[in-house]
């Protein structure tokens, strides 16, 4: 089966799928986005993921062209239309086309695209092995609570990862935690997990949520503060987490060895929960 994508209004393959240059997306990366990943056909937390959008939409005075049920039935309709049973749906609303100019038209209509494609979790070899990372100097805007389809800054910084053949790049600003290219990240200190609040220097992950639940859940002590730099560099354990991630361990930062050098104890208790968790979000859904 070929792809299919959402567009406007129409469902239609995706190499078929085309918006106009004048488009304020194409334009000036002016709209948002959301990635939802489907496990047996099924949206995991895709409430919480159509807030996120609201917060989104919100944070660029963008109306919602549509309602959570309106969304929620076009999404579980894409899903259909693919074979695939792990499924990652893209979503993304734009400000519509308008003659350029930077303040908003008054009356554009918003572009909504959506398209799904396999799910690519994490190999066995990853999970078990770990990754490597890198780090580098946050150096995007003060607004990265949005999920903002300008992603030039993590495209630079993702691209130095993948220079460097590291999976993510760990960023600090000024001297502080705040997430990865892709992923938030997470640090683990003498069994204590500990991670930076949700604020407007990072992307309120949906799987940030779900490990501090799972952590909760296996008793692990945990600390939502400013974490610094140094913190990082000599943790026991750093996990990078992201709705295709889900949780990986973090073996080298800038070369060096984190912790053991293998993935942590901690790591794995929480790793084998959300495997766990998944399943039975699964069942439930059914
Ligand atoms: N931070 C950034 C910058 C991201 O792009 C992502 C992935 N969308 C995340 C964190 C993780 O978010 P989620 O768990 O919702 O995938």
């Amino acid at each position: 089966m070929s792809e299919t994508a959402y567009l406007n209004g129409e469902f239609l393959p995706l190499d078929k799928a085309q918006v106009s240059v004048l488009d304020r997306g194409f334009i000036f990366g002016d709209g948002v986005y959301e990635v939802i990943p489907a496990y047996s056909r099924r949206p995991f937390r895709l409430p919480e993921h159509l807030a996120r959008l609201q917060h989104s939409l919100d944070a660029i005075r963008l109306s919602n062209p549509m309602t959570d049920a309106e969304w929620t039935r076009l999404i579980h309709d894409l899903i259909a239309r693919h074979a695939i049973e792990d499924q990652s749906v893209y979503l993304q609303v734009t400000r519509g086309v308008a003659r350029r100019d930077h303040a908003f038209p008054k009356d554009s209509k918003p572009t909504v695209f959506m398209m799904s494609g396999p799910l690519v979790t994490p190999s066995k070899e990853l999970v078990e092995n770990g990754v490597p990372c890198i780090t580098a100097s946050d150096f995007r805007w003060l607004k990265c609570d949005v999920k903002s389809i300008s992603l030039l800054g993590n495209c630079l910084l993702r691209q130095a990862a993948a220079d460097a053949g590291a999976v993510e790049v760990v960023l600090f600003r000024d001297g502080r935690l705040t997430e990865a290219s892709a992923s938030n990240v997470f640090i683990i200190r003498d069994g204590r997990l500990l991670a930076p609040p949700k604020d407007h220097l990072i992307l309120p992950g949906i799987t940030y949520d779900v490990v501090l639940e799972l952590a909760a859940a296996c008793g692990i002590p945990i600390e939502l503060r400013a974490v610094t730099e140094q913190e990082v560099r000599s943790a026991d354990e750093i996990w990078v987490t992201s709705s295709t991630k889900e949780v990986l361990a973090v073996t080298t930062l800038d070369g060096k060895t984190v912790g053991s050098g293998r993935p942590g104890e901690v790591f794995k208790a929480v790793h084998q929960e959300y495997q766990q968790y998944k399943r039975k979000v699964m069942r439930h859904a059914a």
